[in-house]
This record gives C-alpha cells, structure tokens and sequence, in this order.
C-alpha cells in the first residue's frame, strides 16, 4: 500500500531528509512512498550567511537564495509533491495536516508520517531567517539593506552567535563610518553558547579591533518609537534605548537580535515543551505520537545549530527508511552530539571557533567560513548529504585538523573517531573508516604540534603530515579534495618526498594511492627513491621499487640511487637495489671506499 511522507518546512534539513527519501527510499522494490514537502519559500535561504548578506552588495540574492525546485532533480509526481504555503493546523487523530497556499486556497493534506522540520526564526522577525514567502522575506532584506546602509548609528541587542556575527560584519564592512554598539546581558560575549572563556575574549577583541563598542551586563529594557510588529520589527529611523545600566542612547538602526523563536504555534499544545520545543523522544518520535517526527531547531534534543542536523537527517531517513521496509525492532537511538560546536566570523578578517573544549584558531575559522561563510557550498547542500558525509566541507576540514591546529584545553583523543560516527557512514568499509580504527586500536598517536609549532602556509598542511607521518589525519585531509597531493614547498619538495625522507611508509602508500607522482624531485632534483636511499628506509625503498621508480634516476649531480646508498653505507638498500638489476657500473662519483662496500 502507499505510504506518504510529508515534510513541513524546507529548510537546512527537510529539503535534504526529501531528497534522501526519494533517492533512496522510495525506488526500493516493495515501497510506494510519496513525499510531499510543504513550505511558504520557493526558495531555500542560506541564511548562515545573512549576517554578511545584510550589507548592501556583499552577497548577490542568488547566492543567499536557492531556488528550490532545481535543488531537487525531477522525481516523478507520483513520488514527490511540493506545497506552497504554511501549514496551519496539524489534526493528529486525522493524520491531517491543514495549508494555506501561497495562492490564498486552502489544502487538507493526509499523512502516514508526518515530520516537522518548520525551524525557527528571529522573535524580533528580522529577516536574518526566513519570513514566510521567499518574496516576503527578500523584500524585508533589502529594507534591511538600505537602513543599515543609511544609518551612521547601529546598535545591535543580543551577544550571541548571530548578534555577534552581525555587529562584527557591519563593523568589518563600514569601518569608522557607523557607529556600532553590541549590548551583551552577561559579562562575556556567547554567554548562553557555553564556549571556552579564551572563545569569548577572542571574539571581544576582534569586536573591539573593529571598533564596536560593547557594552557588558546590560540589557535593553525598553525603546521608544520602536514598533517590532510593523516593518519585519525593524524600527522607524531613530530609536530611542533605555538600558538596564541607566543610560539611554539612541540609534538610527536597532537590531534586536536576542531571541530565537521556533516555528510551532500551529501544533497540538501537548507535542510542545514550555518553551514551544517539539518534545522528541530519543528516536526523534515526538512523545505520546507513534508517527509524527521532529527534526532541526524545532526540537528539544539539541542545540539548534546546523552543525547537528547532518547526523539528525541521516539518521532520521535510516529510521523512516526502516519503518517502511518493515524493520521497526531495528531501529536505534539517537545520539545526540553533546558537543560545543561554534565558528564566528566577523567580517573576512576576523574568526574565532570551537570544537568541543578546543579553541580553534583563528585563521583557520576565518579560512574555512569568515572569506566566504560557506555560500560556495549552498548550492550542492541537498545533494550532498545523500553521500551521509557532511554537506558544509568547510567545518568537515575543521574537524579534521582540529587534532592539529586546536589550543589544547582539554585534549580529547577520541575526537576524529567521533567524527566519522557523526558525519561517515559507519557502515561502509571505507579505507578511511579502517584506517581510523586501526588507528585507536593501537592506541593513538597524535601529530606532534605543540604550541610552539610554527605553521608556514607555503609549505602546506599535507607536507606537515607526511614529515609527522600521521597517516590518519593525513588521509583526511586528503578526502577532503581541498588539497593538492603534489603541493610544492619551497624547496619543490612533495608531500610524498617528505614522508619518504622519514621513512613513514604508510603515509607513502597513502599517497602514491592518492594520485602523488613518484618522480618528482625536490631543487635539487632528488626524487623520492633518492631520499629513501641516502637516508636507509629500506621498506620505503622496497615500496617505491614495486611501485615502479626508476632506478637509475640521479640527482642534479648525477647521483643515482645506488650512488647514494653506497656513499652512505646502506648495504641493505645496496643490495635491494641490486637484486632489481641495477649494475655496479652505474655508481658515480664514488670514493674507493664506497664503492668496495658495494
Ligand atoms: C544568522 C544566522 C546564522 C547562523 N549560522 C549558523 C552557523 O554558522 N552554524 C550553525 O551550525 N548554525 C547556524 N545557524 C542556525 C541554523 O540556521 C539553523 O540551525 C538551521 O536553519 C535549522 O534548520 P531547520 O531545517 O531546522 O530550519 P530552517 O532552516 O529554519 O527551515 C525551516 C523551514 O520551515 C519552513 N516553515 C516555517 N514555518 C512553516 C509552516 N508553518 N509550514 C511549513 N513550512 C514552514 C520555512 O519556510 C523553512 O523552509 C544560524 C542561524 C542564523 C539565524
């Protein structure tokens, strides 16, 4: 019999939870499922950049948001079904749920599992996320847009992540020219986001670099001619602020950031908590329902951030899946992150992140999200996560070298196996998975980067890991694709010649299985071959060897490989190389010594 699935809401996890259903589910012989997704957007808003995408011009409309129904590849009707409108009244005795089309009908949807994925929005309704229409929504920005750009006074309310991120970019954008005041209720800035407290002086002292005026322990307690109902609650020109310190300073554009309100008004009171959470169960059931599902920041089961709701779609897709193919008693619990995740960006200069109890450091935040806050990957963000990895590759890289790059506070050991629970496909065999086991099995080696550790971008990440011979990290990095595996240094040496100079033979298979040319040699036109041999790596020699280097390859001096291993003693490598073949004859510029030895 048929079964529908209908998705309320569009956003950063019902549009990819569709996309996952339909590719993977529905075609599964024995199913007829049909999808339907209901949202008020035709367009999906990637709204983590909105605190850059505010600023007149910094970021086109095109690129905050993405038409909805190319995300999606044709599936045919009788699997998919899109709705314009907003629901409005879940009867949950009916299966029904009730929408009011963008075109002013009414539609009485009929359900077998219902999941709601309606988000939540701004309480000030700033168009910081989604206000209804996509039309509604982008009129609202570009109101926005042009106070922002005409007021010379800004004052943001609200020290969290996204008031942060938005007097940081206003600053970073208009430089002495606004004025720009962040009034923060608690002592520290992300009070409420539980970071480490060197994560909030961080960010202080990038607010104040940009010269926003921050001002602690206070809150706004009330304005005057402020009317947060009309006008997508951005208030008329000038705003008077009366302030819990005594004083009272106005503004010609005030930005109430401090509140976030989920989208629930419209389901049954008992499904909620008392703060208008959905109540999910530990498989995401919202309680006391046997078909109805919760998932991103409408829930209660974690922090409502989109670093968690990878693992929550791909989760919620394998339980739905197991439901349909009739693997109920399969299903498992989920397991929430329980985790600090934060990456802030103000502005294209300034960055500051964490990861559990690592404090990032900054360049690196600001290279992955501060130059472009991730809008190079919004177009793939529904496709990608049918691979179960983590759609935003920027904060993947972060996971991954965090073992590296973190301040160690606390240093946890288990953090890249935590990774590939959250974000791989526990299930695949890959090489990467095995590799990481292995790995702990053996009890963790850890790359040796102290604090003292001085990174030279021009010598490149991979060329760091292949000295250290940290294959682990190393194969991350390299699934990545973010990097060249025959990255130079200055001296033209490869990743591959600097694990091999270090005899690290499970980073040299790794990167020769990664596309690292054998032949490449450094300045001085030492191939790989050659560094194993002067320095005596014999299982490296061995490797190379089987891998097809040449033998007779010499230097810039005309060194070849038996020259070295002579000139060096490696009677080991001397005789390896011999029993490939490579004559006596062919030793160059060898003493008397040296050449009896070989
Ligand atoms: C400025 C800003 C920056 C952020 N930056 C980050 C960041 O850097 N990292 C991070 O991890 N998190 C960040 N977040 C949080 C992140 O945006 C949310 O966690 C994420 O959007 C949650 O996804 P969702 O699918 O639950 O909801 P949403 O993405 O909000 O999607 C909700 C969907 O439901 C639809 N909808 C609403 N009401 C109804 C209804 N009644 N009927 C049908 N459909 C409805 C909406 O139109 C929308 O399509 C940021 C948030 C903001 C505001």
């Amino acid at each position: 019999m048929s079964k529908s699935i209908v998705i309320l809401g569009a956003g950063f996890t019902g549009l990819p939870l569709a996309h996952k259903l339909l590719k993977y589910t529905a075609p599964k012989p024995g199913i007829k499922l049909k999808v339907v997704l209901v949202t008020p957007s035709s367009k999906f808003y990637w709204n983590l950049a909105a605190t850059r995408g505010v600023i007149p011009g910094a970021i086109p409309d095109d690129q905050l948001f993405l038409d909805i129904k190319s995300a999606l590849p044709q599936y045919p009707s009788s699997h998919f079904e899109l709705f314009l409108g907003r629901a409005t009244d879940v009867d949950a005795s009916a299966n029904t749920v009730r929408v009011a089309l963008n075109n002013g009908s009414q539609q009485t949807v009929v359900y077998d599992h219902l999941v709601i994925a309606t988000g939540s929005h701004i309480s000030s309704n700033l168009p910081y996320k989604l206000l209804g229409s996509y039309e509604e929504t982008l009129e609202a920005l570009h109101s926005l847009q042009d106070r922002i750009d005409e007021a010379k006074s800004i004052v943001v309310a609200g020290a969290g992540p996204t008031g942060v991120e938005a007097a940081g970019e206003i600053a970073a954008a208009y430089g002495t020219t606004k004025e720009v005041t962040l009034i923060n209720s608690s002592e520290h800035v992300l009070h409420a986001s539980n970071v480490l407290p060197s994560v909030a002086q961080s960010v202080e002292r990038d607010l104040r670099k940009l010269g926003v005026n921050v001002i602690s322990n206070t809150k706004v307690i009330s304005t005057r001619n402020a009317d947060p109902t009309e006008n997508h609650g951005m208030s008329p020109r000038k705003t008077d602020l009366v302030l819990s310190n005594g004083k009272a300073i106005a503004a010609d554009c005030y930005l109430p950031l401090f509140g976030v309100a989920v989208n629930t008004q419209f389901l049954p009171e008992q499904w909620l908590d008392k703060d208008g959470n959905l109540k999910q169960g530990k498989t995401m059931r919202v309680e006391g329902t046997t078909n109805v599902w919760g998932i991103g920041d409408v829930g209660n089961l974690e922090p409502k951030q989109v670093v968690n709701t990878d693992a929550q779609i791909i989760y919620l897709a394998e339980t739905l899946d197991r439901i349909l193919t009739g693997k109920h008693n399969t299903i498992k619990e989920y397991k929430p992150l329980n985790k600090t995740m934060i990456f802030i960006s103000m502005g294209p200069r300034h960055a500051t992140g964490q990861i559990g109890n690592w404090k990032l450091w900054s360049w690196m935040v600001n290279y992955v999200k501060g130059r472009r806050i991730f809008v190079d990957e919004a177009p793939d963000y529904p496709i990608d996560l049918l691979r179960d990895s983590s759609r935003i590759r920027g904060e993947t890289w972060l996971f991954q070298s965090e073992g590296i790059y973190a301040e160690d506070e606390n240093r946890e050991l288990d953090i890249v196996l935590d990774f590939l629970r959250t974000y791989g496909n526990p299930e695949s065999a890959c090489d990467t998975l095995s590799l990481c086991e292995q790995y702990y099995h053996d009890g963790g080696k850890r790359t040796g980067f102290g604090r003292d550790f001085n990174f030279s971008r021009r010598r490149g990440i991979l060329s760091y890991l292949a000295e250290q011979g940290d294959e682990v990290v190393l194969a991350f990095f390299l699934a990545s694709g973010e990097h060249d595996t025959n990255f130079t240094d200055g001296t033209l040496r490869t990743p591959l010649l600097w694990a091999v100079k270090n005899g690290h033979e499970a980073a040299v298979t790794l990167l020769l299985e990664k596309g690292a040319e054998l032949e490449s040699g450094d300045s001085s036109g030492r191939t790989p071959l050659l560094w194993a041999v002067e320095n005596g790596h014999e299982a490296v020699v061995r490797l190379l060897l089987e891998k097809g280097a040449e033998l007779e390859s010499g230097d810039s001096s005309g060194r070849t490989p038996l020259s070295w291993a002579a000139r060096n003693k490696r009677e080991a490598v001397v005789r390896l190389l011999r029993e490939k073949g490579v004559e006596k004859s062919k030793i160059v510029t060898l003493t008397r010594e040296q050449l009896h030895s070989a």
